[in-house]
C-alpha cells in the first residue's frame, strides 16, 4: 500500500473522471488524502472521503485565497481566486466528520506579493490553533516564505508542545531548515519535482527516512515519465522509488517507511 499524502482530486481537473481515478487508486491500493484549500474545495474532500474507504481529508484556507489573485485552475487556466476569511465555526463543523484527518493547506505564500503578509501569518496561527485544539497535524504550504514559516512554526511550538505537528508539504526549502524542522518532529512531504529536478538530493539524503512522506500534489507536478500529462495519486510511487534511489535502499523499503510514516501522523 502507498499513500498519497497531498492530492487535489476534490479540484475541477477531476470534474469529469474522478470516480474512475479513485478506482485505480482503489484497485492499485492507494490511499488519497484530498487536500482543500478553501471551504468549497474542503467540504468537497470530506464528502469524497466519506463515500470511499481508502480517501481522507484536509480542510484548511490556502494563504492564496486570503485575498483575490490568479490561479491555474490544473487544467491550464488562469482564474481569479475566490477570497475567504478563516472562519473557524465553519471548519470546526467540517472536523466533526472523522476522516478528516488534518489542517490544510495552511501557511504562507509571498509567490504573488507580501502585502498581506500580516493576514497572511494571522490566519495561519489561527487554523494552527484549530489543530491543536482538534489533535490533528496541520498540512503547511510554503512557497517563498521559508523564513517566516519557520519562525512561525518554531514560536508557535513553544507555545503547543507536543500538541503541535504537521508536515512541509512539497518541501522546497534547504537542508538546514529540514533539519530544524525535523528537530521539532515535523515531517517535509516531496513530490513529483524530485524526479526531474535534482535541487532536493541533498534534502533528502541527508535526513532521516522517517521524517519523509510522499505525495503528488495532483493534477500538478506530474513526475518522470509522465511530464506533461494529469497528475493522479497513482503515481506517487514515481516519487517513492525516486526516494529509494536517492537514499539507496530498496523501493519496498521506501514504499513501506513513507507508507508509515503517513499513517502514524494522520492517525489513519
Ligand atoms: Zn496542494
Amino acid at each position: 500500500m502507498l499513500i498519497d499524502t497531498h492530492a487535489h482530486l476534490n479540484f475541477n481537473a477531476f470534474r469529469d473522471d474522478v470516480e474512475e481515478v479513485i478506482k485505480r487508486c482503489a484497485d492499485q491500493k492507494v490511499g488519497v488524502i484530498n487536500v482543500g484549500s478553501e471551504y468549497k474545495t474542503s467540504k468537497r474532500a470530506v464528502e469524497m472521503a466519506e463515500k470511499h474507504e481508502g480517501l481522507w481529508a484536509a480542510i484548511g484556507v490556502h494563504p492564496g485565497h486570503l485575498s483575490e489573485r490568479e490561479i491555474d485552475d490544473g487544467e491550464g487556466n488562469l482564474i481569479r481566486s475566490a477570497v475567504e476569511k478563516f472562519d473557524r465555526k465553519k471548519y470546526f463543523e467540517l472536523a466533526k466528520s472523522k476522516k478528516v484527518v488534518a489542517i490544510g493547506e495552511v501557511g504562507l505564500d509571498y509567490y504573488n506579493g507580501e502585502e498581506n503578509k500580516k493576514e497572511q501569518v494571522e490566519a495561519f496561527k489561527e487554523q494552527i490553533k484549530l489543530a491543536v485544539d482538534l489533535d490533528l497535524p496541520i498540512a503547511v504550504h510554503c512557497r517563498n516564505a521559508y523564513k517566516d514559516i519557520l519562525e512561525v512554526i518554531t514560536e508557535e511550538k513553544k507555545k503547543y508542545g507536543e500538541k503541535m505537528r504537521g508536515v512541509i508539504h512539497s518541501y522546497l526549502g534547504r537542508l538546514s531548515y529540514a533539519q530544524i524542522f525535523n528537530e521539532i518532529g515535523f515531517s517535509v512531504a516531496f513530490n513529483g519535482i524530485i524526479t526531474y529536478a535534482r535541487d532536493y538530493d541533498k534534502v533528502i539524503k541527508n535526513i532521516d527516512l522517517k521524517y519523509i512522506l510522499a505525495e503528488t500534489d495532483c493534477p500538478w507536478l506530474t513526475p518522470v515519465p509522465y511530464r506533461g500529462e494529469r497528475n493522479e495519486p497513482l503515481y506517487v510511487r514515481y516519487v517513492a522509488e525516486k526516494i529509494a534511489e536517492i537514499k539507496d535502499i530498496s523501493n519496498e523499503e521506501a514504499a513501506k517507511v513513507t507508507t508509515e510514516n503517513a499513517k502514524k501522523l494522520f492517525k489513519i
